[in-house]
């Protein structure tokens, strides 16, 4: 759960207008209602593909089976089928399925997500660029950047580490509590980015991508200033059911595979 509702990391400075009507959505609310509607949504998504992936269950295929006496009572979608059985080519549809078609549709949802994101603007309020946040050191960072891992590389070329969790407490002190009380035992790296004067980016311009593409993910937790707390909001239900339907894709791969 931890990693579904972390931070993450990146930032970006941009943004064309400051919204004066801006609302601030306390960060512990937006963490409460991401985790109180996610069981729910869950539940949901799952009834959904299962509804999908019945639609290619065989009918009554044990009248004509030439495995004789498998003994099989309960003909759940998840049951060890033997491989000549029907049931068995059943669930190898689904995993084509759900390869295919299904994560195609849900690819398209994604993007429809993204989309979205383009009603809102930056208000520049500066909160992710100075205080980014990362599960991996910044070696371990520099490291991934040089195996070619882009987004480090991004990463890397933007922030630098915090010399102690009290200098990066300053940069945002509700911003850094929550963090610390939602990754527990989890360690959690502090960055800000050196090229900020003020709350203005001084490579606005030429600013990589990951301060272009920020907030990149609406399940990820958002300073209480920013303006793209809209979007997320707007989202926030697709966006989980998305996620659910992928991890329910991957249990379905894990099982039948
Ligand atoms: S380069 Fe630095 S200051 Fe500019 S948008 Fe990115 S994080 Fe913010
Ligand atoms: S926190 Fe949001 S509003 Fe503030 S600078 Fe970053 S992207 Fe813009």
């Amino acid at each position: 759960m931890s990693n579904f509702f972390s931070t993450g990391a990146g930032t970006n400075n941009g943004g064309n207008f400051f919204d004066g009507n801006q609302t601030k959505t306390p960060l512990n609310s937006q963490y409460n209602n991401l985790k109180d509607n996610y069981q729910q949504i869950f539940i949901e998504a799952a009834e959904s593909i299962r509804k999908e992936v019945n639609k290619f269950k065989p009918e009554n295929p044990c009248e004509k089976c030439t495995v004789k006496d498998c003994k099989i009572e309960k003909k759940d979608v998840f049951t060890p089928f033997p491989p000549n059985c029907a049931y068995r080519e059943w669930q190898l549809k689904i995993l084509t399925f759900l390869a295919g078609d299904y994560r195609q549709k849900l690819k398209t949802i994604h993007k429809t997500i993204l989309e979205k994101r383009c009603d809102y603007s930056c208000a520049r309020c500066a909160a992710c660029c100075k205080l980014a946040t990362s599960e991996l050191s910044y070696a371990q960072l520099k490291q991934r950047a040089m195996r070619g891992d882009k987004f480090s590389a991004d990463f890397v070329s933007v922030f630098v580490p915090y010399e102690s969790e009290a200098d990066a407490k300053k940069a945002n002190p509700e911003y850094f509590e929550l963090i610390e009380n939602l990754m527990e035992d989890e360690k959690v790296y502090y960055y800000y980015c050196p090229k900020l004067d003020g709350n203005t980016c001084t490579i606005y311009e030429n600013r990589p991508d990951i301060c272009k593409d920020f907030p990149y993910n609406p399940l990820k937790l958002l300073p209480s200033t920013c303006s793209f707390n809209g979007w997320k909001d707007e989202v926030a239900h697709q966006s989980m059911l998305l996620k659910a339907k992928v991890d329910i894709i991957e249990f379905y791969k894990e099982k039948l595979g």
